[in-house]
C-alpha cells in the first residue's frame, strides 16, 4: 500500500501520542478510511519524517502514536529561490507546486511594474496561507520533509532591498543572454527572477541589473511565466542537483 503521509504543525518525536489536526484527521478516515491501527507518517517540515500508527479514531478525535523516525535525503544540494512575478489565477498555486515537487528551497512572490494581479496586505496574507498549504501537499504527495519558505507577496524593491544576497542572482530574460548550460561552475546557492505575463518593466530590470542579477536565457522560445522558472529549476537541478 502507497505511504500515506500527513503533515502536523507540532513537534514530534518517538512514543509520542498526538491528536490529528483536523484537516489531517478528516483527510485520513473520511477520505481514505484509515482506521485504528493502520500506518500513516507524519512529517512537520523539521527534516525528519515519523511512521506512526493511528491509535484512536473517534467522532470528534483521531489519534496517531509515532513509532520511529527516519532522516531519508529527500533535499537538493542546490539551494534556488525563485524570485517569482505573481501570475494570474491559478497559474500562482501550479508554480508553488512544481517548484515544491522540483525542490525549490524558497518562493518569493512580487509585485513588478507590469504584475496584472496586484494584492493588499489581507489579501496577501491569505493567499500566503494558501500557497503555504499546497507547499505542504506536494509535499505530502512528493515525499518532501522540508517544506519550501513561501514569502508573502510583496514589491521588487521590497524584495531587493532585504536580501542583499550572497546568492548567484539571475533574471531569466528571452534572448541572447547567458545560457543555462554555460554556467560554469553552476552556482549554488541562487535566486532566479522571473518575469510576469507582459514580461519584466524597464525600471524592473534596472533595479534588478544594479542588484548583480545577470542575464539568463532559455533559449529561442519565449515560455510563459508559469513554465519559465519551473523549466530552469528543472535544468539547474539536471546540472548540479539530484537530478
Ligand atoms: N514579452 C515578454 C518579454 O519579452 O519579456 C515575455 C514575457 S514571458 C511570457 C514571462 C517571463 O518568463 C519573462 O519575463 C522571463 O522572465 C521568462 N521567460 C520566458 N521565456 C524565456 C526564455 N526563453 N528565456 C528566459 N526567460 C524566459
Amino acid at each position: 500500500m502507497r505511504e500515506i503521509r500527513l503533515f502536523v504543525d507540532t513537534p514530534l518525536r518517538v512514543g509520542l501520542e498526538l491528536a490529528l489536526p483536523a484537516t489531517a484527521a478528516q483527510h485520513a478516515v473520511r477520505v481514505l478510511r484509515l482506521r485504528a491501527g493502520d500506518a500513516v507518517t507524519l512529517f512537520n517540515g523539521d527534516g525528519h519524517q515519523y511512521p506512526a500508527q493511528l491509535s484512536t479514531i473517534a467522532p470528534g478525535v483521531t489519534r496517531a502514536r509515532v513509532a520511529t523516525v527516519e532522516s531519508p535525503a529527500r533535499e537538493s544540494p542546490l539551494r534556488v529561490t525563485l524570485l517569482q512575478a505573481l501570475a494570474r489565477g491559478e497559474k500562482m498555486d501550479w508554480i508553488v507546486q512544481k517548484a515544491t515537487e522540483l525542490g525549490v528551497a524558497r518562493v518569493a512572490p512580487i509585485v513588478t511594474a507590469r504584475s496584472e494581479v496586484k494584492l493588499d496586505a489581507a489579501r496577501a496574507a491569505k493567499r500566503l496561507e494558501h500557497w503555504r498549504a499546497i507547499a505542504i501537499g506536494a509535499c505530502e504527495q512528493c515525499g518532501r520533509n522540508t517544506v519550501p519558505r513561501i514569502d508573502v507577496a510583496g514589491s521588487l524593491e521590497a524584495f531587493l532591498a532585504a536580501n542583499a544576497a550572497t546568492d548567484a542572482r539571475f533574471v531569466l530574460q528571452p534572448g541572447d543572454a547567458t545560457r543555462i548550460r554555460s554556467l560554469t561552475p553552476p552556482p549554488t546557492p541562487v535566486t532566479l527572477a522571473v518575469g510576469p505575463e507582459g514580461g519584466f518593466g524597464e525600471d524592473d530590470l534596472a533595479a534588478l541589473r544594479a542588484a548583480g542579477y545577470g542575464a539568463l536565457s532559455l533559449g529561442p522560445r519565449i515560455l510563459r511565466t508559469e513554465t519559465a522558472g519551473i523549466a530552469a529549476l528543472a535544468a539547474l537541478q539536471a546540472m548540479l542537483g539530484d537530478f
